[in-house]
């Protein structure tokens, strides 16, 4: 894979060797057919459960750093981060793992009971079952600590209600990770309690809202949904801290980095196929990108480097997310000038270069420095809490 370092010096000899064997399963005729499958779709149509992850889940490889009893391989950050990293690099959508298996499932080995980590965990290892995310509501994103959504007390549980938005894959999930007020205090930081609510009850309606991009997000609208204590996770009232160590583990900036490769790849293969490669205006510019690339991968598996050792840095993570995401735009438009108008040609107008990526990607980015947290929101870490710049 061009640019692309394969012997990165932090990597031990087994680590490399799992690279190799994760990479050799990518290569294999039918899981490059299947995974060749998921783009072909109408517009507006999404794979529901892949089947790579299963075959990822079968070899334990999809949640690879988690306890073999709840279906990993006892493995470490970055055994997970090769496993991410090469699906991503290979086309397959990685939102489905981020928010099953870095979010969702991450949250419940930190913090959930043993019965809930043995119900939902091997499921979610062997990429049978997904569950999703519920944060986001109509009037707060960034502001988190204003969500509307409550639960009341209600004999031995609680009942919720509320309407959240942006949610994605939860048309395919049985489990959603649901923030929620459970208490109003004057710290509107205490309060908050996190509850897994099942997708399939009464009360929970699934609605779709098509983005600019490819993927769907729902709008979520909970009514009067009773829970109990079996869906609460973590302790009632303090799921703040927990939302922010969950969102620390998962902002590591690798699957955007790794997107961001595959797509410079294409890009490049492209100009090379159409001799643009040989003008040095593009080939400059082409290897200014690359180098913003390194430096952003250098920065990810930083990241992943630092939970291995036990020392995940909020601020370093918000700069990694920050820096990596700020190169989205500067791929598609190095790719829509080098690839040129027939660039823009869609996967549905046939004859576009690359099956109509760059069209799509094109469309995707923009979210790049809005999802896991704004550009605004980690710039605000880093000033904040690294620089300690008060506003
Ligand atoms: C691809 C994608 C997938 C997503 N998946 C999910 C999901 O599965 N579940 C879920 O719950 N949510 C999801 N989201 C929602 C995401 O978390 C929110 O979009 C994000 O938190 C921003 O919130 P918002 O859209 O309400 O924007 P706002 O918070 O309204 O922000 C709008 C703009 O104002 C800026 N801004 C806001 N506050 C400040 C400030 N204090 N200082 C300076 N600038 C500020 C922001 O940076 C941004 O540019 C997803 C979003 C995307 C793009």
């Amino acid at each position: 894979m061009s640019g692309f370092d394969t012997l990165d010096p932090w990597l031990t000899d087994e680590q490399r060797a799992f690279r190799r064997n994760v990479r050799e399963f990518f290569a294999e005729d039918p899981v490059r057919k299947a995974v060749a499958a998921l783009g072909v779709h109408e517009p507006r149509e999404e794979s529901g459960l892949l089947d790579v992850y299963r075959r990822l889940g079968e070899r334990g490889w999809l949640a690879a750093a988690w306890p073999e009893e709840y279906g990993g391989l006892g493995l470490t950050a970055v055994e997970a981060g090769i496993v991410l990293e090469e699906m991503v690099l290979n086309g397959v959508p990685e939102d489905q793992h981020v928010l099953s298996i870095d979010t969702v499932g991450q949250l419940l080995l930190l913090a959930g009971t043993p019965e809930q980590r043995t119900r939902h965990l091997p499921a979610l290892a062997k990429g049978e079952q997904i569950a999703t995310v519920l944060f986001t509501e109509p009037h707060c994103g960034s502001d988190l600590a204003a969500l509307r959504t409550r639960a009341v007390p209600d004999g031995d549980g609680w009942r919720l209600s509320g309407r959240k938005i942006f949610n994605q894959k939860s048309q395919f999930a049985e489990w959603a990770l649901c923030a929620a007020r459970t208490d109003e205090g004057p710290v509107r930081y205490h309060g908050i309690t996190l509850f897994l609510l099942p997708l399939r009850s009464p009360g929970v309606v699934i609605n779709p809202v098509w983005s600019m991009g490819d993927e769907r997000f729902n709008e979520i609208v909970i009514e009067d949904v009773r829970l109990t204590a079996e869906h609460i996770v973590g302790p009632v009232d303090a799921g703040w801290q927990l939302l922010n160590d969950m969102l620390l583990l998962e902002r590591t900036g690798m699957d955007f980095q790794a997107k961001l490769r595959r797509w410079l790849d294409i890009v490049v293969a492209d100009a090379r196929r159409t001799g643009r490669l040989a003008d040095s205006g593009y080939a400059q510019r082409i290897a200014d990108v690359d180098a913003q690339l390194k430096a952003g991968r250098a920065l990810a598996w930083r990241m992943v480097r630092a939970q291995v050792s036990g020392e995940p840095d909020p601020v370093a993570s918000a700069a990694s997310k920050w820096f990596i995401t700020q190169q989205s735009d500067a791929v598609v438009r190095l790719g829509a000038d080098v690839m040129g108008l027939d660039g823009l040609l869609s996967r549905w107008d046939g004859e576009a270069p690359a099956d109509g990526l760059l069209e799509s990607v094109y469309r995707q980015s923009p979210a790049h420095t809005l999802a896991s947290g704004t550009s605004e929101v980690m710039l605000q870490i880093i000033a904040a809490s690294g620089l300690e710049l008060s506003s």
